[in-house]
């Protein structure tokens, strides 16, 4: 059995960070993914001000910078008379006022590759099934690539599977489904009237969800619809939910008249349930969606992965150079002083806010408001707290009218 300091398994924005960080500080560390890279990610591909902002701290702004369509605001539409497009700047601030749009076939690799220049290890189709112990301690893991089951053990094993779970399952934490958002996307090219921005459409056929239109270049764009559909409820397929918006939808008729889909519409659910379950033990921690990190509302969660492969980069980090893996678990504390809190919130807003005639309120106030605007911009982003949201200060802006 081949022994290294850390094995990460999967190979998304969470488990290549945390492999690049880890190798940098001279660890071994064995990248394992179901999957050959490079490889398709069913996303809506976009790149928020948030995951700009990490991405500038892991100085990676610029690879990505250079393949990517730049945004620099957003449009939030209810209906004609609630349209506005929020520009980033200064919206946003104190994050940085651009996002970016880029395909996750290339994101995804660029990161891996940017591990592997550090020193990592990456195999691909490789798929992992199960975890080693050793009495209370995982030590390493069990997979099946192409030939045969082939085992590897580490004193840290990162579980970076995104909205996979049966490694979950291996490890005994998970008691019920923890899928809450079911999403689908596919690519038309030939759309018209495309400008760098993203553009949410809050419209009763989505309902509960919404739609988005993504630019990936000058006449192609990810359009997509996210569901809300809690463990155990039944909700509409996001499949049936796209085409029926892109049917109905007047103004997105228009755009996509003579443009082509060219590949799949491909569906995939989403986990936004942290902090639902342990996601660090003796000898493992989970990263990104993995950990249930996704924004309720939004459904994006490249930027919390990247922040939580930091988080775990640092802890992993800590434990291996005192030689104590109880120390794994320093990264369960500042994960929670991070985001639990905020995801609570964030949760009761879509239980209370993200329905249509709420949500045409909210932006139809919000073209009229500065301070209304930057309070949404901020909630959806995480850098105002979503509790403003229930504050008098916000309802007097919206009931008071305008
Ligand atoms: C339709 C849709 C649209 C979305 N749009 C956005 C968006 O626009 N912006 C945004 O920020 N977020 C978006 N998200 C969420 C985003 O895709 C995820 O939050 C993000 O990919 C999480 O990154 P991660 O590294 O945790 O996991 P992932 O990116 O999911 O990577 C997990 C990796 O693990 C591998 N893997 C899984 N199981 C195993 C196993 N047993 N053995 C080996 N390898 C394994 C997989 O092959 C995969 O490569 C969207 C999600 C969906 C479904």
């Amino acid at each position: 059995m081949q022994q290294v300091d850390v094995i990460v398994v999967g190979a998304g924005p969470g488990g290549s960070t945390t492999a690049f960080l880890l190798a940098r500080r001279g660890w071994q560390v064995l990248l394992l993914d179901r999957a050959p890279f490079p490889r398709e990610k069913t996303c809506g591909d976009g790149l928020t001000p948030r995951a700009v902002a990490t991405l500038v701290r892991l100085n990676a702004e610029g690879v990505v910078a250079q393949r990517a369509l730049r945004v620099e605001s957003a449009r939030l539409y209810a209906s004609p008379r609630a349209d506005v497009t929020l520009p980033f700047d200064p919206h946003v601030a104190p994050l940085p006022p651009r996002g970016y749009i880029l395909p996750r076939i290339v994101l995804d690799d660029l990161l891996r590759e940017r591990a592997v220049e550090a020193g990592v290890h990456f195999r691909g189709n490789v798929r992992v099934h199960d975890v080693i112990r050793r009495e209370d301690r995982v030590v390493g893991v069990e997979a099946q690539d192409r030939a045969a089951v082939q085992r590897w053990s580490a004193p840290v094993t990162v579980i970076a599977t995104g909205a996979g779970v049966g490694l979950h399952r291996a490890l005994g934490i998970l008691h019920k489904p923890p899928h809450d958002v079911r999403a689908a996307r596919g690519y038309w090219k030939g759309v018209r009237d495309l400008a760098p921005r993203f553009e949410f459409f809050f419209t009763p056929d989505v309902a509960p969800g919404y739609a988005w239109l993504f630019p990936v270049n000058e006449d192609t764009a990810n359009i997509g619809v996210g569901v809300y559909a809690p463990p155990g409820t039944s909700a509409p397929s996001p499949h049936r939910l796209l085409h029926a918006f892109l049917q109905r939808h007047p103004e997105l008729r228009r755009r996509l008249d003579g443009a082509e889909l060219i590949a799949p519409v491909r569906s995939y659910p989403i986990r936004t349930d942290y902090p639902s379950h342990r996601v660090c033990g003796r000898g493992w921690v989970m990263v990104g969606e993995a950990a249930g990190l996704v924004n309720p509302v939004t459904g994006e969660g490249i930027d919390l992965a990247l922040e939580s492969a930091i988080l775990a980069a640092d802890a992993i980090h800590t434990a291996l150079s005192s030689g104590d893996v109880r120390r794994l678990c320093a990264y369960e504390r500042a994960l929670k002083r991070e985001f639990a809190h905020t995801f609570t919130g964030l949760r009761r807003l879509r239980r209370r806010v993200m329905r249509p005639r709420a949500l045409e309120l909210l932006i139809r106030r919000a073209r009229r408001h500065p301070g209304l605007a930057t309070r949404i911009m901020g909630i959806t982003l995480g850098t105002v707290s979503p509790y403003t949201a229930f504050l008098p200060s916000t309802w007097w802006w919206i009931l008071r009218g305008g």
